[in-house]
């Protein structure tokens, strides 16, 4: 196996993701919820297994929006199978006690949502897939692709590589991959921005997913904060984001963007006063138009082989699993049947 990657393991969308591992929303379909808590049995069986970098501590979340009906959402996740309950402002002192919500606030609490340090699990996984003998060719960028003698020529930067089955895992750029074939993926990509702090005091221990923002504290200390909306559709943002840049153009842009963000999380969580930034970025989420995952063999181009998706973090066990099972055995499993990328290129 050869590794062909732009840039650098969790260069992009795994680098700067919020990396929170949840059995998703109410308002999502239910092979999609069945297709999450596999996934999150996986990410459990995996920290039994490596030394994975992950926190189990739930999660809990909570909007101003008066139309968020906090009952509903419960009822519809635990029919569907999810370990949700609803709690009250004055019992999420038991559970979290550094966080502040109004004294009214119904809370979801999710006991088996985790978070991963996404970004060292990749550079885990990608030295793993080295010692194991894959061959990696980086920074290389894929340039066009030949069909040849039952498989592909892979134009690269590095030079051409021949391959019987080509893997498109190339998160917001699997798209311009599709095209170089003929194929359609298309996608909406969104950014968000993603602060890290230093290494602090134990401060949280659920993920905090509240108005504005969304909280969690890693095992090594590190407190990840994300914005939840995306910027506005005013000047100058189209311009500077059309290039999908993963850092603001200057520290002081970046400043101001960072303290905005950074008073919203501290009237959530007080405590983060103490915090120092060690890190602002701009994460772009690969996104199906659909909002669903792209996973399986191209029927037009069999040689191929696509995963693209957003909430790959929490789904990235399990669909590595499936995904692999399908190549090596040849099989297509039942539970990938709604995300083949012939929905986007009916033969
Ligand atoms: C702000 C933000 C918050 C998120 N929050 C969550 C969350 O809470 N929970 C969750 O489950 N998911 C979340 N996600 C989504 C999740 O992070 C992504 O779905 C996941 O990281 C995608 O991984 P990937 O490997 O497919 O893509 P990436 O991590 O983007 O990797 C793709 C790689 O392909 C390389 N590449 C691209 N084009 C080429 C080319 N032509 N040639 C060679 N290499 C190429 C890139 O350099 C890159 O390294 C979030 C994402 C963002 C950005």
């Amino acid at each position: 196996m050869t590794v062909i990657e732009a840039s650098g393991p969790a260069s992009r969308a795994s680098g700067h993701s919020f990396a929170w591992i949840n059995g998703g929303e109410a308002g999502q379909p239910e092979h999609y919820h069945q297709l999450r808590a596999h996934a999150m049995a996986e990410h459990r069986l995996m920290s039994h297994q490596l030394d994975w970098p992950v926190r189990w501590g739930g999660s809990l979340e909570w909007q101003a929006d008066p139309a968020f009906d906090v009952g509903d959402q419960v009822r519809i996740m635990q029919q569907r199978g999810a370990e949700v309950r609803s709690i009250t402002a004055t019992a999420l002192k038991q559970i979290e006690p550094e966080l502040i919500v109004p004294a009214a606030t119904q809370l979801i609490f999710a006991e088996r949502d985790g978070a991963l340090d996404a970004g060292a699990a990749t550079r885990r996984l990608f030295e793993s897939s080295l010692q194991m003998g894959a061959k990696a060719m980086m920074p290389a960028r894929v340039n066009g692709l030949q069909a040849h003698a039952g498989g592909y020529v892979v134009s690269t930067d590095m030079g051409p590589v021949e391959a019987e089955l080509v893997v498109v895992a190339a998160g917001v750029g699997s798209s311009a991959i599709a095209r170089m074939v003929g194929m359609e993926l298309p996608q909406r990509p969104t950014p968000g921005l993603i602060l890290v702090t230093k290494p602090t005091a134990p401060t949280l221990r659920t993920v905090v997913y509240g108005p504005g923002v969304h909280i969690h504290q890693q095992n090594d200390g590190r407190i990840v904060i994300g914005e939840k909306g995306g910027p506005p559709e005013t000047h100058p943002h189209p311009q500077a984001l059309a290039p999908k840049p993963g850092a603001f153009p200057d520290s002081a842009l970046a400043s101001v963007h960072a303290a905005r963000v950074l008073k919203m999380a501290k009237q959530q969580v007080p405590a983060l006063a103490e915090a120092e930034l060690e890190h602002i970025g701009i994460g772009w989420r690969p996104l199906p138009t659909d909002g669903l995952p792209v996973v399986g063999r191209a029927h037009a181009h069999p040689g191929l082989y696509f995963a693209v998706m957003h909430s790959g973090i929490t789904l990235a066990p399990l669909i590595g699993r499936l995904a692999a099972t399908e190549i090596l055995d040849g099989v297509e499993v039942d539970l990938l049947s709604h995300y083949r990328p012939e929905r986007f290129n009916p033969l």
